[in-house]
């Protein structure tokens, strides 16, 4: 399970025990009953490259308010009746009219007696101390869809916290985290990895092992391979976020000029210097640096 608790405490609104907000129906018809609404719960997953690519199912530990099973959520004693409030007479608003110079006016606030409310537990109930929720720990399933990219939010509904005293709970939103592939870059939904060769090898060819998002894969270095091609595994990149399709892998040859070299090796390269084969001669069909990045990103 995925123990991701740390992270909690990112808290969108006011969640102090009297301040949950509003949201939905509100002011208009006066008298109407509104929708109280708990806060949402925010918190970051971090998903490795493998989780992005093909998505992930995941068990999260938060911790939210939820209705207190001893009272019912309405943090009177047992449940029992809570009182009407009597400076607004339970419409959790107070009115005020003012004399000004244009007549009279009706200022509305909220009820500072209730909080808004419209009712007072007086007998508070011993398990949530009158706040008819208390905090617990709870384990919500998530199905993270591939494709995901840093910074995209999903929500789950209803699982945030339950505002004070009886209303509907606020959602769990996942704002997603990309953990840095040690190999592979993402591009879109393509992936780049760098391969480094000899160019011995990169002369005469060979076969390399690379690294894709879900295990290794072999690869032909034809003989009189150049540093800069580029290779593409088809299908190896990351699923299309609620789509069908699939990026590639795209493998970067660069070919590795030793950086010291011993006398007889020196030696042996001064042999071929001056050899004709050793000379470059790039022809038409060798595209250069920006002729290949148009072809692989945008072609
Ligand atoms: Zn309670
Ligand atoms: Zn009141």
């Amino acid at each position: 399970m995925d123990d991701i608790f740390s992270q909690f405490g990112d808290v969108f609104g006011d969640d102090s025990p009297f301040g949950s907000f509003f949201r939905g129906a509100q002011g208009g018809g006066g008298g109407r009953q509104r929708v109280r609404r708990g806060s949402d719960l925010r918190i970051k997953l971090k998903l490795n490259l493998q989780e992005v690519a093909n998505g992930v199912e995941k068990k999260i530990k938060v911790k939210r308010h939820v209705t207190c099973n001893t009272c019912g959520g309405n943090g009177s004693k047992n449940g029992t009746a809570v009182q009407t409030c009597s400076t607004c007479q339970g419409t959790g608003q107070t009115r005020k009219v003012v004399n000004t110079m244009l007549g009279q006016m009706v200022s509305t606030s909220t009820c500072p007696t209730c909080n808004g409310e419209g009712k007072i537990v007086t007998d508070r109930c011993d398990a949530c101390f009158g706040e008819g929720r208390v905090l617990q720990e709870d384990v919500i399933p998530i199905k993270i869809p591939a494709g995901v990219a840093e910074g995209i939010q999903l929500s789950v509904g209803s699982k945030g916290n339950v505002p004070p005293r009886g209303g509907v709970a606020g959602d769990l939103l996942i704002v997603i985290e990309e953990e840095e592939d040690a190999d592979l870059k993402r591009d879109g939904n393509n992936v780049v990895f760098d391969l480094y060769v000899s160019f011995i090898d990169a002369a005469i060819g060979t076969s390399v092992e690379v690294p894709t998002i879900d295990g290794k894969a072999r690869i032909t270095l034809d003989p009189g391979t150049q540093s800069g091609k580029m290779l593409r595994l088809k299908g190896k990149g990351i699923k299309e976020l609620n789509g069908y399709g699939r990026g590639d892998e795209i493998v970067h040859v660069n070919v590795w000029t030793p950086k010291v070299l011993s006398a007889d090796e020196r030696a042996m390269l001064e042999k071929l210097r001056n050899s004709p084969n050793f000379q470059p001669k790039p022809n038409k069909n060798e595209k250069g640096f920006f002729d290949k990045m148009k072809d692989f990103f945008h072609g």
